[in-house]
């Protein structure tokens, strides 16, 4: 199969991704006896995430998110909180920052297998205005853990 093909297929694959994690959010509402409460705002979309975690000790042992806006922010949103939950605080930054990578157009961390159902976000890097959308929940996260460790 001709490359060209092969990266259409996955392009209306990872856009079907999106719109399912924009029509069934997971982990959308709100987390009962959260620790940290972030919200944040993108005001050249209209965007806005508001992020919840609950940490056992050194593990975000649960998250949620809340929030309106474009699809990409919001799929964004879900895909990040199904792929930190549970996870320690040092994975969750390195996954934040390989994440923030390839919104940037790295295209080893599109590869990373890592990243999971969020690869889904990879093409973003070709809109430098959506960006900031895909990031708004990472940061919004980055914020809490911020919080935390202060
Ligand atoms: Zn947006």
């Amino acid at each position: 199969m001709p490359s060209s093909d092969r990266s259409a297929q996955i392009g209306a694959l990872y856009q079907e991704m999106i719109l399912d994690h924009y029509r069934r959010p997971r982990n959308k509402g709100e987390l009962e006896r959260a620790d940290e409460s972030v919200l944040m705002k993108n005001p050249l979309c209209g965007d806005e995430i508001g992020v919840q975690v609950r940490f056992d000790g050194d593990v975000v042992s649960d998250l949620s998110f809340s929030g309106r806006g474009c699809s990409i922010s919001q799929a964004s949103a879900s895909m990040m909180t199904q792929l930190v939950k549970g996870k320690k605080l040092e994975e969750v930054e390195a996954l934040r920052s390989k994440f923030r990578d390839m919104v940037m157009g790295d295209a080893q961390a599109a590869d990373d297998s890592a990243l999971g159902s969020a690869r889904a976000l990879s093409g973003v890097c070709k809109f430098p205005a959506r960006v900031k959308c895909a990031l708004l929940a990472w940061n919004a996260l980055e914020t809490a853990l911020a919080k935390r460790t202060e």
